[in-house]
């Protein structure tokens, strides 16, 4: 311990103090997009060159402040082109992470312009306080709210500003910058997926927003936007109308909140139940109601642009005496081995296999006159013909073919292959008729 009394020190002391302790100083000139670090030690030292790009600095203060070499992708830098300029003295607190490390430094980064100029010096310096970090990052709650949303800012129609971009994913603080809302619209729609773009603009359009948002309104939706790597994620936007009395203020916070992982969740699950909906449980292949549906599909498909299209039924010969035989069980897997036969071949011709209800099938060959659906019948049978199925060996089946006509209803195609199968059936099984 020193004895100097307070008194005893002067400026250059604490100059000295300073110099050897502070993380960083650097001097900085966004005239000519340059910055310097006078000083650079412990993880300053890692994370800054000795000169560079000012711009180059902000970006890494605002979004990667690591040492990564990773760039911002090219739509984020709209936040940070105009977060450069200071308007006086400013100070906020960052999260430092670096490559090789979990747990993210505290950092505080103060700015002070140079009197008359257009210079700044920044001064950044890792705070100690290890507790406080763990204490502030690792609150679950508070993190996951605060990771979730990606930023945040406020908007004034009537004047046509913007203010407080908060980007959480960087920091708690905000930056305060000066841009116009129209100019801003512009610049952000870039960053969302082509086919979301033109429903951003409608929805973040001034009338839009005046009209349909009375006081004290939220309102959001979901859509895809990139993120700083510039892969594209589900986002939920949200917009909210500050309560107000006065009904020319239009005051609004639009909010984007990482909604990823969840969506995809919930996409994942929506297409198992679509897949439920549409699907015979036993055999996989579609059920009556798809099947019927993609016949009605096929018809119309036949009226608007006339292209051949064909459809054939299919029915287990004297498919009763497994069951009596073998029982149900036996007649279930001999269903769903005849089932998966049709859907080997059908998938290597676009046709649809589904299930009519008991053994009996519907296929619909799409771009096939009755000469080539007649010919997949013929492979189709013969390949029933030849297997070995499961316990009871051998069984055939009896089809009927039909080509769709350009003025057929649902009942007259379908009452053709229903004969045509029934006629199958009469002249011995393990036929194909073509009506
Ligand atoms: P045909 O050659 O004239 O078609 O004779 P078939 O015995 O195949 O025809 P029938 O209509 O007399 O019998 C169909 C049988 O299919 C009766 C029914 O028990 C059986 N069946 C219907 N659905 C199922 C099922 O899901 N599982 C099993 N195991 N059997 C079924
Ligand atoms: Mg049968
Ligand atoms: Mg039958």
């Amino acid at each position: 311990m020193s004895d100097k009394n307070l008194k005893d020190y002067d400026l250059n002391d604490i100059s000295k103090l300073f110099y050897d302790s502070v993380g960083s100083v650097i001097i900085v000139d966004p005239s000519i997009d340059t910055y310097r670090a006078m000083v650079r030690r412990g993880i300053f030292e890692t994370i800054l060159d000795e000169t560079g790009s000012y711009h180059d600095l902000i970006m890494k203060l605002w979004f990667h402040f690591g040492d990564t070499n990773e760039e911002v992708v090219e739509d984020y830098q709209v936040f940070a082109s105009f977060s450069g300029d200071f308007n006086g003295k400013y100070s906020r607190r960052l999260k430092v992470g670096t490559d090789n490390e979990d747990k993210p430094h505290l950092a505080q980064l103060t700015v002070y312009p140079f009197e008359d100029d257009s210079k700044y010096i920044f001064i950044l310096d890792e705070l100690d306080d290890k507790e406080s970090i763990e204490e502030s990052l690792t609150t679950k709650k508070i993190n996951t709210i605060q990771n979730s949303y990606l930023f945040s800012m406020y908007i004034d129609l009537a004047q046509d500003t913007t203010s407080s971009i908060n980007i959480t994913e960087i920091s708690e603080d905000t930056v305060n910058v000066q841009l116009k809302y129209s100019e801003w619209r512009m610049m952000i729609v870039n960053m969302f997926l082509p086919e979301d773009q033109e429903q951003f603009l409608r929805r973040t359009d001034p009338e839009y927003l005046k009209k349909n948002f009375t006081p004290g309104r939220t309102s959001s939706y979901d859509c895809m936007m990139r993120n700083m790597e510039g892969k594209f994620i589900w986002v939920k936007l949200i917009f909210s109308r500050a309560q107000t009395y006065n009904d020319d203020d239009y005051r609004f916070v639009f909010m984007v909140q990482d909604i990823h992982d969840n969506s995809m969740e919930i996409l994942s699950a929506l297409k198992k139940y679509e897949e439920m909906a549409i699907t015979d449980p036993l055999t996989g292949v579609f059920n009556h109601g798809e099947i019927e549906t993609q016949f009605n599909n096929a018809l119309s498909m036949k009226h608007k642009n006339g292209d051949p299209v064909s459809v054939m039924m299919l029915d287990l010969d004297h498919f009763k005496e497994v069951n009596d035989t073998y029982g149900h069980s036996v007649g279930d897997t001999t269903l769903k081995t005849f089932a998966d036969i049709a859907k080997e071949l059908a998938i290597s011709e676009k046709a649809l296999v589904g299930r009519w209800g008991g053994e009996e099938f519907v296929i619909i060959c799409q771009d096939k006159g009755a000469d080539n659906a007649n010919v997949l019948a013929r492979r189709l049978k013969q390949r029933v013909e030849d297997h070995e199925f499961p316990t009871i060996g051998h069984i055939t089946c009896s089809i009927g073919v039909t080509e769709i006509k350009s003025d057929d209803t649902f009942e007259e195609a379908f009452n053709r292959i229903d004969k045509a199968m029934y006629e199958s059936k009469n002249n011995g099984r393990n036929m194909i008729t073509v009506l």
